[in-house]
């Protein structure tokens, strides 16, 4: 039968067409379009059920719900990532990474006595370049598995970390060590200084590395070395690292020395900043939590070294109601964790602060999560270019798998991620728009390498100290 149509209908019906024909037409091309239930951490901590993320070069230019994303913009490649969580990628904010080679190798010591009778004496022997390359390789291929994506590091030789770091794709914040004793690298602070300046120029404006300069702590370091060292990293506007309050006898010491506390102490040299990133902060009084919020230093909270080494439990909950930014690390991983699972310690620093309290209200789900993701971005002050997925920021991301057995049924998302999932359950990561590792597949470490030297350093490292 033939039906005749009106012109007007005939006009609509080209309109529309004509409508949705360019709609198609000017689709924004992107490098990559990102599915799955997305978790972003933004500000009002959107979930997108049925999301994506589109990804140009290495930022997000959208994020929403896919039949939004995918309308707008078409993409060289897609990551289907439905029915599994995308999350941006975990904050690891203090770590010494080559220390992976001295993993184990004396626990269930003292922090003082693993330090002064193990620690150092095996570093001073068996810490140089190489050690350094190939303790970093291990823990880039561990950090990526377990769905860390930036990492703060306070290491010697810390140009070699930068350089494997920058060779993975993986983004750092990298802090070479200043102390106050011949290290494995700097014999002298003259040669100290001189090796972090160069080192600071040379990564200056990298869109990966971070340098900077890392004073150990102010048991470690003089009040001049403390401040040669923020001087410096204020000259090249860098990030201080630095270990702050982490045991009973530096408070102790500090209020003898000093007659102040270490966080005073820090506050009248002219160290404390917006620059600054602390880890531990487990021994401050409420004036100290003041100061810190107010000068916005960024913390570190690191649950498994502190009840390892029995150093003390943070007061984290009344940090972050002072308004402290805290970020969440592994620390070690020799001698104080030993990983560098970021999984374990979302689940630890909830569950820590509960026991700590007696209170299952203490810290939830949510907030440690938030620790591991734009809090401890925050707490690096790189909270503007990641820790959540939101257009403009780098495309961090990581990729969960929810077809396990201890992920289903998923209630509440952050519950699982916190206490359910493991770090065994991270399928992607893409770091700066680049993949890394794909369906649990590294792409950029050898793994197998690493693994294999790892095994070689356990027999020069245990024979040069008089081990089996
Ligand atoms: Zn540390």
């Amino acid at each position: 039968m033939k039906v005749w149509r009106s012109p007007i209908v005939i006009l609509v019906s080209y309109c529309l067409f004509g409508v949705s024909a360019s709609a198609q037409h000017t689709a924004q091309h992107v490098d990559t379009i990102v599915t799955g239930m997305v978790v972003t951490m933004d500000g009002h901590r959107s979930i997108y059920d049925e999301g994506a993320i589109a990804i140009s070069a290495d930022s997000i230019v959208a994020v929403g719900p896919r039949t939004e994303v995918e309308a707008k913009y078409e993409a060289g490649q897609t990551i289907d990532a439905r029915g599994k969580l995308v999350l941006p990628g975990f904050v690891n904010g203090h770590t010494h990474v080559p220390m992976t080679l001295l993993r184990g190798l004396h626990d269930d010591v003292t922090l003082n006595d693993w330090l002064y009778k193990y620690i150092f004496p095996a570093e001073a022997k068996n810490v140089n370049e190489e050690f350094v390359r190939w303790g970093t390789r291990l823990a880039l291929a561990e950090q990526i598995r377990s769905g860390v994506t930036t990492f703060a590091d306070m290491y010697y030789f810390e140009d070699a970390v930068a350089e494997e770091t920058k060779k993975a794709g993986m983004r750092g914040v990298l802090g070479e060590t200043f102390i106050d004793f011949p290290a494995p690298d700097n014999k002298t602070n003259a040669a100290m200084l001189a090796y972090t300046e160069q080192f600071l120029q040379k990564w200056q404006g990298d869109p990966l590395i971070h340098a900077a300069p890392a004073p150990h702590s102010i048991y470690t370091c003089s009040q001049k070395t403390l401040q040669d060292a923020a001087a410096l990293a204020r000259k090249y506007h860098a990030p201080i690292l630095i270990h702050v309050a982490e045991m009973k006898k530096e408070w102790d010491d500090s209020l003898k020395n000093n007659g102040m506390s270490p966080v005073q102490y820090l506050d009248k040299i002219g160290v404390l900043g917006p620059d600054v990133v602390a880890a531990h902060c487990i021994f401050i009084d409420e004036a100290d939590r003041k100061a810190l919020a107010q000068r916005q230093v960024g913390c570190v909270h690191n649950p498994s070294s502190n009840m390892m080494l029995a150093s003390g439990v943070a007061p984290v909950p009344e940090s972050r109601a002072a308004g402290m930014a805290v970020g969440l690390g592994t620390d070690g991983p020799a001698g104080s964790n030993n990983d560098l699972d970021l999984m374990e310690e979302m689940d630890l620093a909830a569950k820590l602060a509960k026991i700590s309290k007696m209170s299952p209200l203490a810290l939830n789900a949510k907030a440690v999560v938030e620790m591991a993701t734009i809090d401890g971005a925050r707490a690096l002050h790189m909270e503007k270019e990641i820790g959540s997925l939101e257009k403009g920021k780098k495309a961090d991301l990581i990729v969960i798998s929810l077809d396990e057995p201890n992920a289903v049924p998923m209630y509440d998302v952050y519950a699982q991620i916190a206490y359910a999932l493991k770090a065994s359950d991270v399928e992607t990561v893409v770091i700066g728009g680049r993949a890394v590792m794909k369906d649990h597949k590294l792409l950029t470490v050898d793994e197998a390498a690493a693994i294999a030297r790892a095994r070689e350093y356990r027999k020069t490292v245990g024979a040069s100290l008089g081990m089996e």
